[in-house]
């Protein structure tokens, strides 16, 4: 296998998060990075690029504007560039289209000229220069590392030895053969995906089950908060708060900012209530549904034609019984290390519940060694993107910091402030020590136990 010259950081993965990355670190003269991605072009989550789904981001957050706005990279220079610029103004919409933004990252992919498909890496070791990771075609030898890899699909454990056309995640769904017009189809879940994909078998040419269950584990369908000051906890001021807190603090903020971020957009829940509703009186239709809020799919087995799902409710005994062909899992995406960094987990450093233990510049605690003379970067460092959503918040998963998490992790890789990252303003105060206010100042050095904050 070829091996390749010595990178100052090979990133993992080129989702939105590393091609970020890559776009900003154009701007560090002499930096040598490599991205590698296992897919063979540019692709947004493919499995669900359902017609008309739309961007719950505004598209300013995009790969580079909100850390470096003059950087070639941005969804505005992309617009101009194609030409589209005024037509994509006077065209008004609400929302960009997730597959406009998919074509933009394709082209930003494009221009970086650091991003290699078709390179799935396998494993990841320690190295005199750094690192060494291993894909199917080339090692590839490096001083850092910035993991992107996303994260897995969570596919419940009952359902596993089902998998297949019957039985897939929602990330799967328009690669997977499925069979859903004419047929009975149970949905599991009652996040955006969920509703994404009920919408798409509701409305979609051909898609229409005979019969669709709906659970949700939640208590309805909470819509996503998408208001001002929720709104507020998705900036960088915002993150470093999150970072200072305790292990009781944190979760506490995770559970009550859950709808900030994993709520379903409003639009979308009128556009299924009103469809149900349509197929219920207006069209003529043999179409039957049940929405249940507040079950979960405690067993699955396979039945005489197509599987038999338990659903568990909310109160003791209070169980249904699912008849389906087809089952999707909107069961959202787990946390934990990818497989190819097997080889270093002895030496990662993780809290109790196998999460990274990540530091404010999402550098994990690993040992480095400063840059020789007439190097950018040290060695040894290895950075997360979108896996410290329990020490940094619930941005974390989202796009809204990439472009900002990204010019950390480049001001931390090469020892600079190459990138302007803190001193935003918020209307929340999240800062410890007083705020703006005369009025207020901090009355207490908080006491260093797990529920508190950090000074
Ligand atoms: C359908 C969907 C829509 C979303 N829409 C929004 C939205 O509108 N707004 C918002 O803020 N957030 C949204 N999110 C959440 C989040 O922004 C996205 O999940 C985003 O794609 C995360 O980017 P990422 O780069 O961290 O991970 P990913 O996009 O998952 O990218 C990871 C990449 O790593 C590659 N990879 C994995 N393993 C390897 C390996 N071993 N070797 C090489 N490459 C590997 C994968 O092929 C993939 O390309 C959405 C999530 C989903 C699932």
């Amino acid at each position: 296998m070829p091996a390749h010259p010595l990178y100052d950081a090979v990133a993992v993965g080129c989702g939105p998060s590393n091609l970020s990355f890559a776009a900003l670190a154009t701007e560090v003269p002499g930096l040598r990075i490599a991205v590698l991605e296992s897919d063979t072009a540019m692709r947004w989550h493919p499995g669900l690029m359902l017609p008309g789904a739309k961007l719950q981001v505004s598209p300013w957050k995009d790969l580079v504007s909100l850390a470096s706005p003059t950087n070639p990279h941005s969804f505005l220079n992309y617009l101009v560039s194609s030409g589209r610029i005024h037509r994509f103004l006077v065209s008004s919409r609400s929302a960009v289209s997730r597959r406009e933004f998919e074509q933009y990252y394709a082209w930003a992919a494009d221009r970086v000229g650091t991003v290699r498909f078709g390179q799935t890496v396998r494993s990841v070791e320690r190295a005199p220069e750094g690192f060494r990771v291993h894909t199917d075609r080339a090692t590839w030898r490096a001083r850092n590392l910035v993991l992107g890899a996303g994260r897995p699909p969570r596919v419940p454990a009952q359902t596993r030895p089902f998998l297949g056309d019957g039985v897939f995640h929602a990330h799967d769904y328009l690669r997977a053969p499925r069979r859903t017009g004419g047929a009975r189809v149970l949905v599991v879940g009652g996040g955006q995906s969920a509703a994404e994909i009920v919408n798409h078998l509701l409305s979609g040419p051909g898609a229409l089950p005979s019969e669709l269950v709906w659970a949700t584990g939640r208590i309805g369908l909470p819509p996503l908060d998408d208001s001002p000051f929720s709104n507020d906890w998705y900036t960088p001021g915002a993150v470093r708060h999150f970072h200072r807190a305790g292990p009781k603090v944190r979760a506490r903020l995770l559970e009550a900012l859950t709808y900030t971020s994993d709520g379903v957009s409003e639009d979308l829940l009128a556009d299924i209530y009103r469809r149900l509703y349509e197929l219920d009186y207006v069209d003529d239709t043999a179409f039957r549904h049940a929405v249940l809020p507040g079950y979960r799919l405690d067993q699955l087995g396979r039945a005489e034609r197509g599987y038999e799902a338990v659903l568990s409710g909310t109160g003791p005994g209070d169980e249904r019984l699912a008849a389906v062909d087809t089952v999707i899992l909107a069961t959202g995406y787990a946390s934990g290390p990818p497989a190819f960094l097997a080889p270093l987990l002895d030496e990662l450093p993780r809290h109790d519940d196998g999460n990274f233990r990540t530091r404010a510049d999402f550098r994990l605690d690993t040992e480095t060694a400063p840059a020789p003379p007439g190097e950018l970067t040290g060695t040894g460092g290895i950075w997360v993107q979108n896996a410290a959503r329990h020490s940094h918040g619930v941005a974390d998963p989202n796009l809204s910091l990439s472009a900002w998490r990204s010019a950390v992790i480049l001001n931390s890789l090469t020892g600079r402030q190459v990138f302007r990252t803190d001193g935003f303003d918020t209307t929340f105060d999240f800062e410890p020590a007083g705020g703006p206010a005369p009025a207020l100042r901090a009355h207490a050095v908080p006491a260093l136990d797990e529920g508190t904050f950090l000074p």
